[in-house]
């Protein structure tokens, strides 16, 4: 092993094979937490698996309390100068690093493939994803404007101006290990604000690899800090500090709960990207085989593990057998694998309870009177992989209908009359996003009105973008990320009222 990598990886142990045999920059595999400028190690670590093969691919370390009340400090030491910074002075460094991750989309990808599952052009895809709001923010950042205000007050001048919140504190979910980090982390350093970064425990290395990036591009110390080890106390720490004015959280609704919980002691500005239950609604107009296929795509990106899946899909009951005879002729074409087969396109489960708990919804369905239209018959390389299903007859009883499933398993659903779908639709606690297949305009209209959800896409799958505000209502959270209100979750407006100046004597 060359003395760079036996720098670079602590407690005597080499990384995988493969993440040593696939990447071209080993360098990238970082197994240490950053904090202030620097690579730290904790007491403890832990193993990471590679989901699709069930062998640990690497460890990471476990940071204890006190480390992590270091990485707030250098955080809050770092705030004042990189917020003196002028926007084109922090832009510069958001494009080195932007460029950089360019550069290394191929080993970051493969990176995410090995410790997510997901294939490798769903990763390529995040990696590029993930660093176009790097390059938004950079740009965003010299047009984050204040205000001018008409006077009520004689011979006043008012004005906002928007200022950087301070230390921010980031926490991601494993599902979208590198773009989930970027979106916020961009925002948060193009305002002026700087970060601590939790990321999640089954997907680190894709975090770590950012970090690495960001650490050769010269981001000063204290700017970027990345902590891991222990979830519920780091992420405490996070919450109740006062040190860390801002905490923005992507992941389940149940932890979004509790860190919000967590957080009202010290009145911290929270914004919250929570779960989904995406309706996907077929008008009565549609071309059937088209919607279907566009359903597929809907439903099975990242193994069905996105917060954007189409859970539910109503299908007009005259065109509901058509529909699942097309819907069982795309399915058809998935390639259940290892993602790292460039013929895969639909990778194992984070875990082997989630795979279980796939089998449990599937279960309960049935169980309730849904029908099995269709499975997938191929090999299943490992415990983690759950075969992509068809469910029919899904009713609002069943959990597949009522939980964000986070798994290849569709359900499909006849309706009669629009205005029934719309409600199905609403059904849920959850509003992130809503599909909406047809050509009717006054149907289209009825749709993205009536549908409660922070996102509705029309003939699209694809509504995601650095330009779009991302976010949801009810239990989906909190805030929007992306677009030119990005920066909202991560600054304050501040008011300032100019009286007249005092005359002074002689003058
Ligand atoms: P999760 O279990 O809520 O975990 C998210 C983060 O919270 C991880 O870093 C995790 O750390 C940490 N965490 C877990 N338990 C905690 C606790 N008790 N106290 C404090 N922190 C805790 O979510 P996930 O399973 O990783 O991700 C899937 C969820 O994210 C889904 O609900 C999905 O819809 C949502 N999501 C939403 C969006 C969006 O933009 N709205 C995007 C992607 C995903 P450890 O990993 O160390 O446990």
């Amino acid at each position: 092993m060359d003395a760079a990598i036996q720098h670079t990886h602590s407690f005597g142990y080499k990384p995988s094979h493969d993440m040593m045999t696939c990447l071209s920059d080993v360098r990238l595999v970082r197994n240490h937490a950053y904090m202030n400028g620097k690579w730290v190690d904790g007491s403890d670590f832990h193993p990471v698996e590679n989901p699709a093969t069930n062998q640990p691919i690497g460890y990471i370390t476990k940071l204890s309390a006190e480390q992590i009340d270091q990485a707030i400090e250098a955080a809050d030491r770092a705030f004042q100068p990189w917020r003196q910074f002028s926007a084109e002075q922090r832009a510069d460094y958001l494009m080195r690093w932007y460029q950089s991750i360019l550069d290394a989309k191929n080993d970051l990808a493969h990176l995410m493939v090995m410790e997510q599952g997901k294939t490798l052009a769903e990763a390529l895809g995040e990696v590029e994803y993930g660093a176009s709001f790097v390059r938004w923010f950079a740009e965003e950042a010299r047009r984050s404007y204040g205000k001018t205000i008409p006077s009520h007050i004689p011979d006043a001048q008012l004005s906002t101006i928007r200022e950087p919140i301070g230390v921010v504190g980031l926490i991601t979910p494993w599902n979208f290990p590198n773009a989930m980090i970027t979106r916020k982390a961009a925002a948060a350093l193009a305002i002026g604000c700087t970060v601590v970064i939790k990321p999640a425990s089954d997907t680190p290395f894709s975090a770590l690899a950012l970090v690495e990036l960001a650490d050769r591009c010269g981001f000063p110390a204290g700017v970027f800090n990345i902590v891991t080890g222990d979830a519920a106390m780091i992420s405490k720490q996070l919450c109740s500090s006062p040190k860390v004015k801002a905490l923005s959280f992507t992941g389940s609704t149940k932890v979004g709960k509790l860190l919000l919980k967590q957080a009202a002691d010290t009145v911290k500005k929270c914004s919250m990207e929570l779960g989904g239950n995406a309706p996907f609604i077929v008008l009565d107009d549609m071309n059937v085989d088209q919607a279907a296929k566009a359903a597929v795509d809907a439903k099975f990106q990242t193994s069905g593990q996105d917060c954007l899946a189409a859970n539910r899909i109503f299908v007009p009951r005259r065109h509901y057998g058509e529909f699942l005879a097309s819907f069982t002729q795309h399915m058809s074409r998935i390639v259940v694998g290892n993602g790292l087969d460039p013929n895969v396109t639909l990778g194992p489960l984070i875990s082997l309870q989630a795979a279980q708990h796939a089998e449990d919804l599937v279960q309960d369905a049935l169980d309730k009177g849904a029908r099995l239209i269709s499975r997938y018959q191929g090999h299943l390389p490992g415990p983690n992989y759950y075969p992509p299903t068809l469910l029919a007859d899904v009713t609002s009883k069943m959990k597949v209908y009522l939980e964000e499933n986070f798994c290849p398993v569709a359900g499909v659903l006849a309706y009669d009359d629009l205005d029934e779908a719309i409600k199905m639709g609403n059904e849920t606690e959850y509003g992130l996003a809503a599909y909406v297949y047809g050509h009717n305009i006054h149907d289209i209209y009825r749709c993205m009105r009536g549908l409660e959800f922070g996102m509705v896409s029309v003939n699209s799958v694809k509504m995601t973008g650095h330009s779009i505000p991302f976010g949801g209502v009810k239990q989906s959270g909190l805030g929007r990320e992306g677009s030119c209100y990005g920066f909202d979750e991560f600054s304050e407006i501040k008011y300032c009222c100019l009286g007249e100046l005092p005359t002074v004597s002689g003058c």
